[in-house]
């Protein structure tokens, strides 16, 4: 059997964020408006501040006024929510997210209760994952799982009637990825660290999305020949004295059996921020009442 086609989000991300700033352009032309999305870090935690620099960096790239709002690592709750409502007001601001994780006095689900549902950057407010559970539609999506269907459809334009499994319930990827599914007309299981025989229910998937958050945890002989695998872990391990990111799929081994697979980096990894700016640009469209083009 041939090798898997290997799904290069890199190139995917890099069309979809030139698809954006195009759109941005259009906008801008035809509406004068700008949209402005932005990041709320607090603390110095050193993955999230690199995290918000490529967000904003990406933001500006798209055309977008990008907006970064940092509050010291003791900030309270209540000093959080004043800058949140600050920013719902502000008609600069198309979207905003808060980075997770907050630091132990600040309740994440109060920060995300707060966020102006149509400013919802992220998609983790409940009106928001509300609209993707019952197919109303029309809200922020998340964008790591956002990323992931765009993926899967580069390779299997049409997901319906497929069996996919999700690895993991995390409410950023493993529950909203398995919504998308639904939608998208797949019959879907949910895995997690407690179901029994793992193997046995990956080896039935014809689509795979890997949200665990283990190193190679998913076998190559697990995989179903031919199946598509969206591998959404990135996992720091060190090998042979290097540092270096691995997903939770044996890429190497399950390369060989899959149809096609993301690499990790270079897979769902990049999608992650273009949906980002796709959701800023939606948003301002959303709220001003434009219609965008199509691509
Ligand atoms: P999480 O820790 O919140 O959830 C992990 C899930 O895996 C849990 O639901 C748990 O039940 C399940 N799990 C744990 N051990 C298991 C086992 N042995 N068998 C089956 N299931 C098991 O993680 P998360 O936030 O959903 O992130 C998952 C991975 O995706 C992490 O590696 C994270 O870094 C990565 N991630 C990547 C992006 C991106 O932009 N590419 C975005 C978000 C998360």
């Amino acid at each position: 059997m041939a090798e898997a086609k290997i799904i290069d989000g890199k190139a995917i991300a890099e069309r979809l964020r030139a698809q954006v700033a195009k759109k941005v352009g259009w906008l801008k032309a035809n509406h004068n408006l700008t949209p402005g999305l932005a990041v709320v870090l607090v603390g110095e935690d050193p993955a999230s501040q690199v995290y918000v620099r490529n967000k904003g960096l990406a933001t500006e790239a798209a055309g977008m006024n990008s907006f970064t709002h940092w509050l010291p690592a003791t900030a309270s709750e209540q000093e959080l929510l004043e800058l949140i409502a600050r920013l719902n007001a502000d008609p600069a601001v198309s979207g905003f997210l808060v980075q997770m994780p907050l630091p132990k006095q600040i309740n994440p689900d109060h920060i995300i209760a707060a966020i102006d549902p149509n400013k919802d950057a992220d998609g983790f407010h409940l009106i928001n994952v509300g609209r993707l559970a019952t197919g109303v539609g029309g809200g922020m999506v998340p964008c790591t799982p956002r990323g992931c269907i765009i993926l899967a459809k580069t390779v299997r334009p049409d997901l319906s009637g497929l069996d996919a499994v999700v690895i993991g319930r995390s409410n950023i990827v493993g529950k909203p990825v398995a919504q998308m599914l639904i939608a998208e007309s797949c019959t879907v299981t949910v895995a997690h660290s407690r179901t029994k025989d793992l193997v046995g229910v990956v080896r039935r998937a014809d689509l795979v999305i890997a949200a665990v958050g283990r190193p190679r945890m998913i076998k190559g002989d697990w995989i179903k020949p031919g199946a598509t695998v969206i591998d959404v872990g990135i996992n720091r391990v060190d090998e042979g004295g290097k540092s270096r990111l691995v997903g939770d799929v044996d890429f190497e081994r399950a390369k060989a059996v899959a149809g096609a697979i993301t690499p990790v980096p270079g897979g769902v990894g990049p999608m992650t921020i273009a949906c980002l700016i796709e959701n800023a640009l939606n948003a301002c469209a959303a709220q001003n009442g434009v219609v965008l083009p199509k691509d």
